[in-house]
């Protein structure tokens, strides 16, 4: 079946319009007519090679929602005219110990929704800068109602990669402090604040921080200047960093109090390194994360929901893909692109 689709053909290529293939809806699959895809900083790394090796062409997305248009015989779990999402990935083995935990994100051989291959280990994957998906509806999350399509859109990635960490380590009384007011990070706000913490932002952008108060932080650090982050030493429960590029990382280690956390989802080109002192002297921790699993998954979006947490988006023409990319490269994101599907793709 015929898709179109805006894809990368090279490494570096300007987005461009592709025809591309889907499968057939098969018994256990839903197809999805996309209206809202979020634009994430990952789609930009691995277009561009930054994380290789890659596939293209690249059709990118991985934070889509749309309407169940068709159902396979064997489908259970949505019916035509229900609204979902479709995350990072489309497929896991469904045998191995991470699946068997509920963690599909981390099975060896899940199918990521571009960039990936099915679970056949041979036919490419799609993402979301298309006009519809076939996924199998185990990898469907339900949209809760009352959530705005293309605000909620982000929540498929930018909200599940910050809900586990902060879910771990944040929470009432907590001192959290946010690296990054991108997309990620500015959704890490929210959720945070949600969960009853106290939240700073650290930011390399100065002018954010009426932003960063609007979305409800509690203080904000201009981090031009280092030195505006020597009076916080060991102030922090918890530093979530979703920063696209190298940062220092002894600076923020030094901000964590005794037994604090460091937690990483940004994913920068770079090795970052630090002093093992810095970790060791206050019995630190650094923790990483990808994403969750499809419970977990469905668990944010209903939190996000009951919150009322969504991401700050501006709503683009899939045409202007290549200059949102660029925008987001300037961090001048404020705080996700959504492309418009429906209204300049799908029914063009
Ligand atoms: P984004 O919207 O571009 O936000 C990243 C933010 O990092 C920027 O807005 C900027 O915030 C800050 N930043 C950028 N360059 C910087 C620099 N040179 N020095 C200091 N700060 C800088 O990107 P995103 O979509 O939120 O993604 C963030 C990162 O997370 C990417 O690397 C992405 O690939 C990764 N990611 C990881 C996962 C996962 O599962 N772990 C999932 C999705 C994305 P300020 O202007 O406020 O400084
Ligand atoms: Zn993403």
């Amino acid at each position: 079946m015929k898709a179109r689709a805006y894809a990368a053909t090279s490494a570096g290529a300007r987005i461009a319009p592709l025809e591309v293939e889907r499968r057939e809806v098969g018994p256990h699959d839903v197809r999805i007519d996309i209206d809202a895809c979020g634009v994430c900083h990952s789609d930009i790394h691995q277009a561009e090679g930054d994380w290789g090796p890659d596939i293209f062409p690249m059709v990118p997305g991985h934070e889509i929602i749309g309407i169940v248009t068709e159902t396979g015989d064997a489908v259970t779990k949505y019916a035509v005219g229900d609204r979902v999402g479709v995350g990072c990935y489309v497929g896991s083995c469904g045998t191995c110990d991470a699946c068997a935990n509920g963690d599909e994100n981390y099975c060896p051989t899940w199918s990521t929704t571009y960039n990936g291959y099915e679970q056949d280990g041979v036919t490419p994957t799609y993402g979301g800068y298309s006009d519809h998906i076939v996924v199998n509806e185990d990898y469907v999350l339900r949209i809760p109602e009352g959530m705005d399509t293309q605000a909620a859109a982000p929540l498929l990635c930018a909200g599940i990669t910050v809900y586990p960490p902060l879910k771990s380590y944040a929470g009432p009384g907590k001192e959290v402090g946010v690296i990054g007011l991108g997309g990620l990070g500015h959704v890490g706000v929210r959720i945070a604040k949600a969960m009853g913490s106290r939240v700073t932002v650290f930011s390399h952008s100065p002018g954010k921080e009426a932003d960063a108060l609007r979305l409800g932080a509690d203080a904000f650090v201009a981090t031009h200047d280092p030195a505006a982050l020597k009076p916080l030493r060991m102030s922090f429960d918890m530093i979530l960093s979703t920063v696209s590029a190298s940062i220092d990382i002894d600076a923020y280690l030094n901000l964590l109090k005794t037994r604090g956390v460091l937690a990483i989802v940004g994913l920068p080109v770079e090795p970052l390194s630090f002093e093992a002192g810095n970790l060791v002297g206050e019995a630190r921790t650094i923790v990483g994360a990808k994403l969750a699993g499809v419970g977990t998954t469905q668990e944010m979006l209903d939190f996000c929901a009951e919150h009322g947490v969504v991401a700050d988006v501006e709503v683009i023409n899939i045409a202007d893909i290549n200059e949102a990319w660029q925008r987001i490269k300037d961090s001048d994101v404020r705080y996700r692109f959504v492309i418009d599907i429906a209204g300049s793709l799908r029914d063009q």
